[in-house]
């Protein structure tokens, strides 16, 4: 596609999947600037509908030599998993996707729910989606205490429907620390600051 494009319009094209553009965006222009000045490494998290994920490394996007630096959401997470569409199971975005986590709750409640919806239940403390929230929160550690393990990034951006929802920040770096190497946590957890512009002005940046 890059080959093609680049005959038809005569100029150079630069290509990186969307997690890619949005970690950069954040790391540069968005949220990353207000709390580090030239942080050496940043991880942009995805927790949508998709788990995904962008490494940014000295201002940087790190792409690596298959093209998937940062796809943590294909790690595996649970021996016997649910499938996932990649053709392995108990990948990380089987259980920390929006669609996932909605599934999970619906096999315990009976009941189909969105995701916003199973928020606003666990903050009025209905028992399914403390339960459904309970599991995410604990594998949410795990998940990302690997990730961290290998690249200590000073700073995660949580991008995606769930990196809006506050019990993240307020209980997800506690779980991580239950499965990291170190003794303590001084990864910042933030919140995306450009919003759905993230991904286009990342690919600018490119
Ligand atoms: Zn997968």
């Amino acid at each position: 596609m890059k080959t093609d494009l680049e005959k038809l319009l005569g100029i150079e094209v630069k290509m990186a999947n969307d997690a890619n553009c949005f970690a950069m965006a954040e790391a540069s222009l968005g949220v990353v600037p207000d709390h580090i000045k030239n942080p050496e490494v940043v991880f942009g998290v995805i927790l949508g509908t998709a788990v995904g994920g962008g490494l940014v490394v000295n201002g940087q996007v790190v792409n690596g030599l298959h093209g998937i630096a940062g796809e943590w959401g294909h790690n595996r997470l649970v021996e016997d998993g649910l499938p996932c569409y990649c053709g392995h199971q108990g990948c990380v975005e089987t259980i920390l996707s929006g669609p996932a986590t909605e599934k999970y709750y619906e096999s315990i409640s009976g009941q189909k729910k969105s995701m916003r919806e199973i928020n606003q239940l666990f903050i009025n403390g209905e028992s399914f989606a403390v339960q459904t929230m309970d599991r995410y929160l604990n594998y949410f550690g795990k998940a990302v205490a690997v990730l961290i393990n290998i690249i200590d990034p000073e700073a995660i951006v949580l991008g995606g429907g769930l990196g809006n929802l506050d019990v993240i920040y307020q209980r997800g770096p506690a779980e991580v620390l239950k499965h990291l190497f170190n003794k303590e946590l001084n990864t910042l957890f933030l919140r995306p600051k450009l919003g759905d512009s993230a991904g286009v002005i990342g690919a600018a940046l490119l």
